[in-house]
């Protein structure tokens, strides 16, 4: 069996505090399952600009386009407030989007039962829910031209942003959504705006044409976005897969984030187009939340969501469904027993820290 190459850039803040919690499980899994991990590193973010005053240096790159898939920490931070636009620690993680062209943005929101309770929501809408937002990220209005701002002369100015899709880049992100879907519970639902927005007339249309073509054992809806955000809110558990646009998306899945309780507790994943000879994705999975500089440093950072990150890491890109079913199970079970960190800390709970938590679910696993 060939290598599974990883790519680690753990970055700033908390982003390494993390990292060395999936670490611990990497070797385990090597040591136990004989996983043959091939594990590289690299630094990006204020990391890599320290180093090299870039935000990603070309060898780092080099590696995350050899590897299988790239686990990423978190970038950023006060200390690097002032460093040029174009090599600021979020650059990095703008490159290996565009260089490794992952289109499709993966943000499960996952309840755990134990957490029920910590949900802006009644714990009974939420407990158990297990949704997955899928996010078109590479177009859109976030990247469409004209983007522009003229200033008109008579004290007015004019802002433009151009919301751009093509046919290619929606069915690829509709192909996405059903396989997907039939990993999961096998139905999906559209969001965008046609009753408004040609964009939103197209979306329509590629996705239902999409779903004919060769999906049909996939249920599918359509919700006009700002229905289906309300829906979100009022009963999220109606939702499978959510497929939608990089603006839509953008908001929906920080919606979704909401309902679970936790910042420290969410993963995610990007995924870039199959290999037509190898079928494999380019693939890049990091928490949803930041480097956190109001507590990096302390081992009081939640590395659950890092930890789940490379659950989705050993399902997607790794097809190890048994071990990241395993890895998931885990991290409930450690939260049914009582062990949390502060940021998702309650009475009665038992208070520890990062490491105490990794070793916990390396335990469980
Ligand atoms: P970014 O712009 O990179 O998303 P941010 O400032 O918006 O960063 P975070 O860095 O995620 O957001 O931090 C937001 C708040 O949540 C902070 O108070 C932080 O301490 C807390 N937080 C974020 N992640 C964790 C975690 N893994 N464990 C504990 N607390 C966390
Ligand atoms: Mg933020």
């Amino acid at each position: 069996m060939p290598a599974r190459k990883l790519l680690l850039l753990p970055g700033d803040g908390i982003g390494p505090e993390a990292m060395a919690e999936v670490r611990k499980l990497i070797a385990a899994m090597d040591s136990h399952l004989q996983a043959g991990f091939d594990v590289e590193y690299g630094l990006v973010g204020g990391a890599a600009y320290d180093a090299h005053g870039q935000a990603i240096s070309e060898e780092d790159m080099g590696k995350a386009l050899d590897a299988d898939a790239v686990l990423f920490g978190a970038v950023g931070g006060p200390k690097w407030d002032g460093v040029p636009y174009e090599v600021r620690p979020e650059a990095g993680l703008l490159r290996l989007r565009k260089d490794l062209g992952l289109f499709a943005n993966l943000r499960p929101a996952i309840c755990y039962p134990a957490l029920a309770a910590s949900s802006s929501l009644k714990p009974e809408l939420v407990e158990g829910l297990d949704i997955l937002i899928l996010r078109e990220l590479t177009g859109g209005v976030y990247f469409g031209e004209p983007k522009t701002i003229t200033d008109l002369g008579n004290g007015q100015k004019r802002a433009v942003d151009t919301q751009v899709y093509d046919t290619y880049e929606i069915e690829r992100i509709a192909r996405a959504a059903f396989e997907l879907a039939r990993t999961r519970s096998g139905r999906v639902c559209s969001m965008e705006k046609r009753n408004v927005m040609k964009s939103g007339v197209l979306w329509h249309e590629v996705v239902a044409q999409t779903h004919r073509d060769g999906y049909t054992d996939v249920q599918l809806d359509h919700m006009l976005a700002d229905a289906g955000g309300m829906q979100l809110v009022r009963n999220p558990k109606q939702f499978d897969v959510i497929v939608t646009d990089n603006l839509f998306g953008d908001m929906l899945s920080d919606v979704a984030a909401m309902l679970t309780g936790s910042l420290g507790m969410l993963p995610s994943a990007s995924l870039g187009a199959p290999d037509e000879q190898t079928g494999k994705r380019r693939a890049l999975y990091e928490p949803v939340h930041g480097s956190a500089p109001d507590i990096a440093g302390q081992g009081i950072a939640n590395p659950l969501a890092m930890i789940a990150s490379f659950a989705m890491c050993l399902r997607y890109s790794f097809n190890m469904i048994a071990e990241a079913d395993r890895l998931e199970a885990a991290i409930a079970a450690v939260l049914d027993q009582g062990y949390r960190t502060r940021d998702i800390m309650s009475a009665g709970m038992t208070e520890v820290g990062t490491a105490t938590m990794g070793d916990a679910v390396v335990q469980k696993f």
